[in-house]
């Protein structure tokens, strides 16, 4: 059996097939670590026509995905103990690196999928948690749905070769990455750091983390202010030992930190 299976509800199931063609996920599939099953919802719609939209109560604009296809595909799933049911929705939280972490542990993720202009009010009943990838709306739940899945199945042991990637890597540790780079190490007049020639390792590690920093004090203030970034021991120490975090990461920069 996969170490998480993802059963999915959709109006639209084949938009799913694009996780079959992403390297990472699709051999994540084969090695039998995730499965994807699709609930077309259509198949649950009601009478001839199979409908599964209706007007919205009150009026105004756009379709509302009627409750009845949406309980009757959920209750068509075979469900495992240990499941979680998320319902696609901009009005949910946003979702972080630390909820894939969590979501992770479960052996079954139920992900409900609206279309048109959401679901009817009642199909939040169904929802352990309803969730949201962005401040921006879709057309439908598929591509959020994509993104859970995918996000998910990269933190499960086994899903990467090397599953130190995921240590230093950005949102894991409330740290932005540091500058990667690979061959050549002067590509169009534009040079590696030389400490990462050195084979230095120790300055490498004392280079990477003060690139982290920096890089998370130039673009991502917002991450160093969050109450989770204040619990990480690192940043007690930089915020207790710096009014302002930006005057102290501005010197040593000529070698450390290319202008090209
Ligand atoms: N009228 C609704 C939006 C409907 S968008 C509202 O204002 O809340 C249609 C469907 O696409 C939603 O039901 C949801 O399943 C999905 N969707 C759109 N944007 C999304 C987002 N940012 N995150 C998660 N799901 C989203």
């Amino acid at each position: 059996m996969a170490k998480i299976c993802f059963d999915v509800i959709s109006l639209f199931p084949n938009a799913l097939q694009v996780l079959n063609d992403m390297g990472v996920i699709s051999r994540a599939i084969k090695n039998n670590l995730i499965s994807i099953n699709a609930f077309n919802l259509r198949n649950y719609g009601e009478g001839s026509y199979k409908q599964v939209d209706d007007l919205p109560y009150g009026g105004g604009s756009g379709m509302v995905l009627k409750p009845e296809p949406i309980y009757r595909a959920y209750e068509s799933i075979k469900k495992s103990k240990n499941k979680l049911t998320l319902l696609m929705s901009p009005q949910g939280q946003v979702v972080k690196q630390k909820d894939f972490v969590r979501w992770s542990s479960y052996d079954q993720l139920i992900i409900i999928c609206g279309q048109y202009e959401g679901f009817d009010e009642r199909v939040r009943k169904l929802a352990d948690e309803e969730v949201s990838i962005g401040d921006y709306i879709l057309t439908g739940g598929e591509i959020p749905a994509i993104t859970i899945i995918n996000g998910v199945t990269r933190v499960i042991p086994g899903t990467l070769g090397d599953p130190d990637s995921l240590n230093d890597e950005s949102h894991n540790s409330y740290y932005l990455e540091y500058p990667q780079y690979t061959r050549p190490s002067n590509f169009r007049g534009m040079n590696v750091p030389s400490v990462l020639l050195s084979g230095n390792h120790k300055e490498i590690k004392i280079w990477r983390n003060d690139q982290r920093v920096k890089r998370t004090f130039d673009r991502r203030k917002d991450l160093i202010l969050s109450q989770n970034f204040k619990k990480y021991p690192d940043s007690n120490r930089i915020i207790k030992t710096n009014k302002n975090p930006e005057e102290f990461f501005v010197s040593n920069e000529s070698e450390n930190y290319p202008n090209w």
